[in-house]
């Protein structure tokens, strides 16, 4: 339920609300915005007395949340969240340019693409550390080794690092190098991941899953919200269709559909939304006049001996030229990079 407060209500009045709203056993989640305090009181639905409630000092109205995700629903929250990250205020009108190698590979190669991306604009370097591969020969990653190299690169370029932690036992590491928690698509519906990377402070990038529907996509941020951490961003990255031309199919639909139900950022990956280098460019341009809050990009100086998605990676010089032309697109859109 969805408990409205009345405009500048004195916080010891919203106080009270919240802790009498906990002795019915109903977890209890704020938001505040222009003087207004919206408390979503969850748990068992006959819990509160409702009538009751909205005679309560400080109340001004009671609705049920309809839709299965509460707390990231605009119902509960209809203003955008934003999620400050370094430099970069995602979900605000400066959108989110993530850019680097799918793996870090070694000293001079991250070195060398965080230098070049931080230089065309991007923010946020990205890079995995621990890789989720079909297969099991294939390279997995340099684990902490390779996050110590990412810290260090992206230090050196004034950047901040968004990497992929795959299991609930990696997430105290990965948070002591990593600015944003990946959670990779194949882990999007692992609900004890979730509920690790919902425990701690950092924020979390959500990829939908290969398979998801957009409302499973919001119930898994759900579950990272309800543990207490709000800052989570949704990422697009393609799904799983009858298509084989490309890797995935980028559902850019999902931005306004998300948009409309939730108050999360939504940015979008389309190196893996397509699989293919040429086929990059045109579907991040795609991707920001859609409405995303930025993009992440697989980029990287010699593609041909990357150790992993190297035939969707761009090259640097490619990647400069997209940035500009999203720079052009977002003053059309009032929009910054
Ligand atoms: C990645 O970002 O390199 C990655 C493995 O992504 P996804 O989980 O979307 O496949
Ligand atoms: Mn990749």
């Amino acid at each position: 339920m969805l408990v409205l407060l009345q405009r500048n209500v004195p916080e010891t009045v919203a106080n009270d609300v919240a802790s009498r709203l906990r002795m019915f056993g109903l977890s209890v989640h704020r938001t505040d915005h222009d003087g207004q305090v919206r408390i979503a009181a969850i748990g068992e639905s006959g819990a509160a007395e409702w009538d009751t409630v909205r005679s309560w000092p400080g109340v001004a109205e009671t609705r049920a949340i309809g839709a299965p995700f509460k707390l990231v629903s605009r119902v509960f929250r209809p203003h955008d969240t934003v999620i400050t990250v370094g430099r970069c205020t995602i979900g605000s009108d400066q959108l989110a340019l993530m850019a680097g190698p799918c793996s870090v590979e070694g000293e001079e190669q991250v070195f060398t693409i965080a230098a070049a991306v931080a230089k065309a604009g991007a923010t946020i370097l990205r890079g995995g550390a621990y890789k989720p591969r079909t297969s099991p020969y294939s390279f997995q990653g340099l684990g902490e080794e390779g996050l110590k190299l990412l810290r260090r690169a992206a230090d050196a370029n004034g950047l901040a690092v968004v990497s992929e932690v795959m299991d609930s036992q990696q997430v105290q590491l990965l948070a002591r190098y990593a600015d944003i928690l990946q959670i990779g698509a194949r882990n999007m519906q692992n609900y004890t991941l979730l509920r690790e990377v919902g425990h701690t402070d950092k924020p979390v990038l959500l990829k939908r899953g290969l398979a998801s529907t957009i409302e499973e996509w919001l119930m898994s941020a759900e579950h990272i919200v309800s543990q207490g951490n709000a800052q989570v961003i949704l990422c697009e990255r393609g799904i799983r269709t009858f298509e084989t031309y490309t890797r995935n199919t980028l559902d850019l639909n999902a931005i306004p559909v998300v948009k409309e139900l939730s108050h999360l950022p939504v940015i979008v990956d389309p190196s893996h939304g397509t699989g293919i280098r040429n086929k990059v460019a045109p579907m991040a341009r795609a991707a920001i006049a859609a409405g995303a809050d930025g993009l992440m990009i697989e980029v990287h100086h010699d593609p041909d001996h990357a150790l992993s998605d190297g035939a969707q990676s761009l090259y640097p010089e490619q990647f400069r030229e997209l940035v500009e032309q999203i720079r052009t697109i977002a003053t059309v859109l009032g929009r910054r990079i």
